[in-house]
């Protein structure tokens, strides 16, 4: 077995240890509703973009209600997250193009996904994974971070670091480890003042570098 196989193991042991049972932390309650929450989630913490939602998914929780709302009337819901303005451009857009080019269906293959307004690889591949529960292995800063730190990838992009942990990892795994993944860096990896000596993986002689 390679090195980077076997600390995929023991971090997969020490992720079920810890978090057995992963949810995902923004509400959501269809396809389009989770796509939507994704999409506003960029540089933003989920707990503010459930807050945004609550009020957004009252007035547009389809594409068809949503395509009806001017982008003012999108952007009034959703002015405390960051870059508001643009994400109520490309939600106006999005949803338009669902109404338009998939009979206001969200659709589940990446092609698709990727050509709405705002959705990139990993926004498509949370929706893919979570929506339809299809393996997608998303890689946002904190997993690339991680995965880096972890020396389970070398990439220099999250797509070669993607790639990496999709052959680390069994598929059937992805879509818990992705979760898994984020739970254990809010938990364990504070901004300030952490101790590797007290992280349960950092500090295993298997991750000393
Ligand atoms: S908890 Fe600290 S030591 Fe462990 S992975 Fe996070 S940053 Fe590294």
């Amino acid at each position: 077995m390679t090195d980077k196989k076997k600390k995929a193991e023991i971090i997969g042991r020490i992720f079920d240890e810890y978090f057995p049972d992963p949810k995902p932390t923004l509400i959501f309650y269809s396809p389009f509703t989770l796509l939507t929450a994704v999409v506003l989630s960029a540089q933003c913490t989920d707990e503010r973009v459930n807050s945004a939602t609550a009020e957004l998914f009252k007035i547009a929780d389809t594409p068809e209600k949503m395509a009806g709302l001017s982008q003012e009337d999108i952007f009034k819901c959703i002015y405390k997250l960051g870059l508001a303005k643009n994400k109520a451009k490309f939600l106006s857009l999005m949803a338009k193009q669902l109404v338009e080019n998939f009979d206001g269906d969200v659709p589940s293959n990446f092609k698709d996904l990727e050509s709405l307004s705002g959705v990139g690889h990993k926004t498509a591949s949370v929706v893919m994974a979570q929506a339809f529960g299809i393996p997608a292995f998303p890689v946002d800063t904190h997993i690339f971070r991680l995965a880096r730190r972890w020396g389970l990838s070398d990439g220099n992009d999250v797509k070669k670091v993607e790639e990496d942990l999709k052959e680390l990892f069994p598929s059937r795994d992805w879509n818990r480890r992705h979760i898994q993944f984020i739970s254990f860096g809010r938990r364990f990896c504070k901004a300030a003042g952490h101790k590797p000596e007290l992280c349960p993986i950092c500090s295993l002689p298997e991750f000393q570098s």
